[in-house]
Order: C-alpha cells, then sequence, then structure tokens
C-alpha cells in the first residue's frame, strides 16, 4: 500500500460553479464508473475525495503503485485539462510516529 494526494486547485473562472466547459468536465468525472477504471492506473483504491469550494483547490487521497500512472490518471480522467495538479507522497501519523521512533531507539 503506497498513499498518495493529488492537490489540485484551479482560477476561480474555471470553477465548475462558473464554466460550462469546466462543469461539463466534473460532470464527466463524476459519472465515470472509476472501479473500471482505477486498475489500469494500478490505482487499488480511492480512499477520499475533499473539496473546498471558495479555496477552489481539493485533495483526492489514494492508494496506488505508480505516481506516473496517478499523472495518466489525472490527464486522461480530465482532471489536469482545468487544474494545477501535484502528486505527493502521503504516509499516516501512524507511519510518522514509528519512522521517529527508529530515530530515537
Ligand atoms: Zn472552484
Amino acid at each position: 500500500m503506497a498513499l498518495y494526494g493529488i492537490y489540485g486547485r484551479h482560477e476561480i473562472k474555471d470553477c465548475p460553479l462558473n464554466s460550462s466547459e469546466s462543469r461539463k468536465m466534473a460532470r464527466k468525472i463524476a459519472e465515470t464508473d472509476m472501479s473500471s477504471v482505477l486498475p489500469k492506473y494500478k490505482i487499488n483504491k480511492m480512499i477520499g475525495r475533499y473539496h473546498s469550494g471558495l479555496e477552489h483547490t481539493f485533495l483526492w487521497i489514494l492508494d496506488a503503485e505508480d505516481p506516473h500512472l496517478i499523472q495518466q490518471f489525472a490527464i486522461d480522467g480530465g482532471m489536469a485539462s482545468f487544474n494545477e495538479v501535484k502528486i505527493v507522497p502521503l504516509m499516516t501519523f501512524d507511519d510518522v510516529i514509528s519512522e521517529v521512533r527508529k530515530i530515537d531507539g
């Protein structure tokens, strides 16, 4: 299991609330059957999809094998067509504490 965050943001004018083109893309993403798409990108599980409407940012958390395939997922699915996207390896707080304990012994 490897956790990654997809951090995204868009301009206010490109928000699905304001742009019919972005709205169309957001609906396409929402209506995609992820269970048939995710395996193609070696994404084991979509853990959460969180959005901040007025900051125009989002964080999707997923369990995946390859960040380059996550990048391709963001391109192919349309997410990258109206968002800046950053893909970041994540660990749980428990993982952090486990690393801390290794340092201190
Ligand atoms: Zn927005």
